[in-house]
C-alpha cells in the first residue's frame, strides 16, 4: 500500500500548451518538495526528457510549464507518452524493448554537419536503444522543433524494429526499417488525433511561419522524390544515406497507405492495380505482426511481402479480404510472387 501511495505521489498530471496540439495533459515527477521534472514515472517504462546541451533535467519549482523552453520538452514528453501508451494498449508491447525499459529524449540536440561530424545541425531527430535526440530547428519558435507526434512515434518504432526484427539499417532492410517507423508514426497520430488533414505526411505539423515542413508523403511518395514502386523511377541506388533508407522507404509506405485507404492506378512497371482499403486498424494489426513475428535482419521487399502475407494469414485467414488486399497492395508497388504478375 505504501508503494502505491508513493507512485501516485510522483505521477503528477498537469495541462500544458503544446507546440502543435493545443492543451494536453502530461504527468511530471515531483522529486523534492515542490520541485518538478519533465519526466513521466507513472509506468514501469519511464519517459524522460533532458537538456542535451547541459545533460540536465528540465525542472522547476511548481508543476507549471509555460515558457517556450519548457513547452518544447513538455510537448515531446506528451508525444512520448502517447507513443508508449499506444504500443502498450493496442499491441501489448511494453517499452521500446517489450521489457518495459524506459526511454529518454535528449532535447535541443545538434546533429552531424560538415566534415568530421561536427555537432552543428539542429534539424533532425534520431534514436538508439532507449535514447532519442530531438533537434529544435533553425528558429527559436516552437513550430520547427522535431517533436511532432508522428516524428516521436517514428523514433520509438526504431526500437521495436531493432529489438524484434534486427533490421539492418542499410539497403532494402534499412528502407523497410525506415518505413515501419513512418507507418507507426502516422498510425499513432491517427489513433490519437483521428483522421486529421495531411495525416499521411511525415512531420507535417512542423512549420516555418505556418508553411508545413513535412519531409515525406506516404500517400504520394513521388511528391518528395521518393519511389512508389519497387525499383521504379525514383528508386535510390547510390551509397549515400545507406543506399537511400529514407528514400526507398516510400515503397512500403505507399503499400501501407493503399492497404489502409485503397486506391487504383498504374505503377512504374506499367502494372494496373486496384486496392480496396481495409482500414487503418486491420492494416496496423497486420503491420505490427509482420514486423515483430516475420521480418528478419536482411529483409528485402520480396521477403517483406511474404511477412505481411503471413501476418494477414495468421490474423484473418487465407480467404479474407485482408489477405487479398495485402497481396494487391504489394502488387501495386511492384512486388509480387515469382516475379510474375499476380492479382488475387
Ligand atoms: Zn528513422
Amino acid at each position: 500500500v505504501i508503494r502505491v501511495i508513493q507512485l501516485m505521489a510522483h505521477c503528477n498530471p498537469v495541462s500544458v500548451s503544446t507546440s502543435f496540439y493545443g492543451n494536453r495533459t502530461i504527468s511530471t515527477t515531483a522529486f523534492s518538495g515542490n520541485v518538478f521534472r519533465l519526466t513521466n514515472d507513472c509506468n514501469t517504462a519511464v519517459s524522460e526528457t533532458v537538456n542535451w546541451r547541459h545533460n540536465t533535467y528540465f525542472q522547476k519549482v511548481g508543476n507549471t510549464w509555460t515558457h517556450d523552453t519548457m513547452r518544447a520538452p513538455a510537448t515531446t514528453l506528451w508525444a512520448m507518452e502517447v507513443t508508449r501508451s499506444y504500443f502498450s494498449g493496442v499491441h501489448s508491447y511494453n517499452g521500446w524493448d517489450n521489457g518495459n525499459s524506459g526511454w529518454r529524449s535528449n532535447e535541443d540536440a545538434l546533429f552531424c554537419g560538415g566534415d568530421g561530424c561536427i555537432p552543428s545541425d539542429p534539424n533532425n531527430a534520431s534514436y538508439y536503444r532507449g535514447y532519442m535526440w530531438v533537434g529544435w530547428g533553425n528558429s527559436d519558435a516552437l513550430g520547427d522543433d522535431w517533436n511532432s507526434l508522428d516524428i516521436i512515434g517514428h523514433e520509438f518504432t526504431h526500437g521495436i524494429s531493432d529489438t524484434m526484427a534486427h533490421l539492418v539499417y542499410a539497403n532494402e532492410s534499412g528502407a523497410l526499417n525506415e518505413s515501419f517507423s513512418d507507418i507507426f508514426g502516422n498510425t499513432i497520430q491517427a489513433h490519437q488525433l483521428g483522421s486529421v488533414a495531411n495525416l499521411w505526411k511525415m512531420g507535417e505539423d512542423r512549420n516555418s511561419g505556418g508553411t508545413s515542413l513535412y519531409i515525406r508523403n506516404m500517400e504520394d511518395p513521388n511528391e518528395k522524390n521518393d519511389p512508389d514502386t519497387y525499383k521504379g523511377l525514383k528508386w535510390h541506388t547510390t551509397p549515400d544515406d545507406n543506399y537511400g533508407v529514407h528514400t526507398n522507404s516510400g515503397v512500403q509506405n505507399f503499400m501501407y497507405y493503399l492497404l489502409a485507404n485503397g486506391g487504383a492506378g498504374t505503377n512504374d512497371k506499367s502494372w494496373n492495380y486496384k486496392v480496396e482499403g481495409i482500414g487503418i486498424i486491420p492494416a496496423r494489426r497486420i503491420a505490427f505482426k509482420a514486423l515483430v513475428d516475420y521480418m528478419d535482419a536482411n529483409a528485402t521487399h520480396q521477403t517483406a511481402r511474404s511477412a505481411w502475407l503471413s501476418a494477414a494469414l495468421d490474423l484473418y485467414g487465407v480467404n479474407s479480404a485482408e489477405y487479398r488486399q495485402v497481396a494487391n497492395a504489394w502488387f501495386a508497388v511492384g512486388v509480387c510472387s515469382n516475379g510474375g504478375e499476380e492479382f488475387i
